[in-house]
C-alpha cells in the first residue's frame, strides 16, 4: 500500500472493515484528519515538501458521501491546479429570481464557474497524495489524541480495532463540526446553514450553462435555493438556518414551484448531497504547538456565498507553508502567521451582509431588494457578489518574512 516505506521504521497493520490489513509505520511528522478537498490539498503539498504524511478519514472510497455542490470559481480555476477533466462547461451567466420569481439577468464576460466532478476530483488529488508518499488510511476514524515529550498519540479506530500512532503535528481536516479542534483547544464554529440538493442527469433548461439563484425566505431562509445546470449535471437545491425550515421538505416544495423554469420530467436523480456550512467567518484560533485547523474545521466560508472550495485551496496551500516551516525550524512565532484574526480583517463587510441576509424573513422586503438590484444604479453590487473576485484573502501578504510561500498548486 504506502509506496515508500524505508525498512528501518517500525510497522504495525491495521484491520479495516473490510478485512483488508493496511501496513502503516507508528509515527509520522503531520497526520492530517479529513480526506475532504482541504485535507488532500495539504496532504499533497506537504509530501511533496519530503514530510510524511498520514491522512485518515472515515469514509471508505472518496467518491461517496460528498456533500458540495462543487460550483469552483474563476480565481480558484486560475489560481490552483484542478484538472480541467474534473470540472463541467465553463458557465458565465446568472439569473437572480426574486420571491416572486421577477428575473435580474447577469452575464460576465468571463467563464466564471465551472461545476466540479467532485468524485472524481477527490480521487484524483488522492492518487497525487500516494505518488508523493502520503501514508492513506481508508475506512479509519480519529478517536481522540494526547501530548507527551513533544509528540502526539493520536488514537484511530479501524472498524472492531483500536491502535494509535504518534505524529509530531496534527491537522484538522474533519469538517464543520470538528473533533480535532475541540481536541486541540482550538475554536470551534458556532454558526452554520444546512444545505441539502438533487444532482440529476437529462433535466433540460433552454440556453447557455447557467446558475439559477432563488431569493425566497420560505424554500431558503437566509441563503438562497438554486439550480446550478451545466447540460452535463443539474444540482437543484436549498440552503438556509436549519432552525427556520426542514430542508427535505423545502427542496421538494422548490421542485415542484421551479416546473415552469426547468424541465424535470425526463430528469433522473443520481445522487442527493446534504451537509452543515460554518457561516461565521474564518475562526480567530486556528493554530497552536500541536496542530492546526484547515477548511471548514478552521470556519475557512465565504460568509455571504458560503463558498467554501476556494477557501479550502488557499488557507491548506497556506497551512503547508507554515507546517513545513514550524517543523524544520521549532521556531513557535512561524505558527503565528496562522492566525484567522489576520483573514477576518478582511472579511467583515461579507460578515455585515451575513447579519443583514438573517434577519431578512419578509418575501415583500426581499422583492424590494431585487427589485433595487435591477435598476442600472444596483446592479453593479449584484454583479460584484456574483463576479467579484473577492473570495477569500490571498494568504501571501500575510507571511512573516521567514516563510516562504513556495507551496503553491
Ligand atoms: C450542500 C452544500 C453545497 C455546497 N456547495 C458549494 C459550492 O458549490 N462551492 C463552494 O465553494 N462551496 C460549497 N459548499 C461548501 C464546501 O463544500 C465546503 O466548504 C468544503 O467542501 C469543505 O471541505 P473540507 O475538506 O474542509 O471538509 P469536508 O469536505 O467536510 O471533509 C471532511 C472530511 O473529514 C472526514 N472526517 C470527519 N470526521 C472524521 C473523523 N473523526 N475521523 C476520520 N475522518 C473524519 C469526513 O469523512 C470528510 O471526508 C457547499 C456545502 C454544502 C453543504
Amino acid at each position: 500500500m504506502p509506496a515508500r516505506l524505508p525498512p528501518f521504521f517500525c510497522l504495525r497493520t491495521l484491520r479495516n472493515k473490510g478485512l483488508r490489513e493496511i501496513v502503516v509505520r507508528t509515527s509520522y511528522d503531520i497526520t492530517i484528519i479529513g480526506a475532504g478537498l482541504a485535507g488532500l490539498q495539504c496532504a499533497r503539498l506537504l509530501a511533496r515538501q519530503g514530510l510524511n504524511v498520514l491522512l485518515v478519514d472515515r469514509k471508505n472510497t472518496l467518491d461517496q458521501k460528498i456533500h458540495t455542490t462543487g460550483i469552483f470559481v474563476r480565481r480558484t480555476l486560475v489560481d490552483f491546479d484542478i484538472p480541467d477533466d474534473c470540472l463541467g462547461p465553463p458557465i458565465k451567466h446568472v439569473t437572480l429570481y426574486s420571491p416572486a420569481h421577477r428575473s435580474l439577468e447577469l452575464v460576465s464576460q468571463h467563464d466564471e464557474f465551472r461545476i466540479g466532478r467532485m468524485g472524481q476530483l477527490y480521487q484524483r488529488y488522492l492518487q497525487q497524495c500516494l505518488l508523493a508518499g502520503v501514508h492513506w488510511l481508508p475506512q479509519t476514524s480519529y478517536l481522540g489524541h494526547s501530548a507527551a515529550n513533544g509528540k502526539l498519540t493520536i488514537r484511530l479506530s479501524t472498524g472492531s480495532s483500536t491502535d494509535s500512532i504518534t505524529t509530531r503535528y496534527l491537522i484538522g481536516a474533519d469538517g464543520a463540526r470538528s473533533r480535532v479542534a475541540r481536541d486541540l483547544k482550538l475554536e470551534l464554529n458556532r454558526e452554520f446553514i444546512i444545505g441539502v440538493e438533487s444532482v440529476l442527469h437529462g433535466a433540460v433548461l433552454d440556453g447557455p450553462p447557467r446558475l439559477l439563484c432563488f431569493l425566497d425566505p420560505k424554500l431558503a431562509p437566509g441563503y438562497i435555493a438554486w439550480i446550478a445546470h451545466d447540460d452535463e449535471e443539474t444540482h437543484l437545491g436549498v440552503g438556509g438556518y436549519p432552525s427556520l425550515f426542514d430542508p427535505t421538505t423545502a427542496l421538494q416544495d422548490f421542485r415542484s414551484r421551479v416546473a415552469g423554469i426547468i424541465d424535470l420530467r425526463k430528469a433522473k436523480q443520481i445522487e442527493t448531497r446534504a451537509g452543515l456550512i460554518p457561516v461565521g467567518g474564518v475562526l480567530k484560533n486556528i493554530a497552536n504547538t500541536n496542530g492546526l485547523l484547515i477548511g471548514d474545521a478552521a470556519g475557512a466560508v465565504s460568509p455571504l456565498t458560503a463558498g467554501g472550495l476556494d477557501p479550502c485551496m488557499r488557507l491548506s496551500a497556506f497551512a503547508a507553508s507554515v507546517v513545513t516551516e514550524y517543523l524544520s525550524t521549532g521556531d513557535v512565532e512561524v505558527l503565528h502567521a496562522y492566525s484567522g484574526e489576520l483573514f477576518r480583517k478582511r472579511f467583515v463587510s461579507r460578515l455585515w451582509a451575513r447579519r443583514i441576509a438573517a434577519t431578512l424573513r419578509q418575501p415583500q422586503l426581499l422583492e424590494l431588494g431585487c427589485a433595487l438590484l435591477r435598476l442600472p444604479v444596483f446592479s453593479k453590487l449584484a454583479n460584484h457578489v456574483f463576479f467579484g473576485r473577492g473570495s477569500f484573502p490571498d494568504v501571501t501578504d500575510q507571511l512573516q518574512p521567514g516563510i516562504n510561500q513556495t507551496i503553491t498548486g
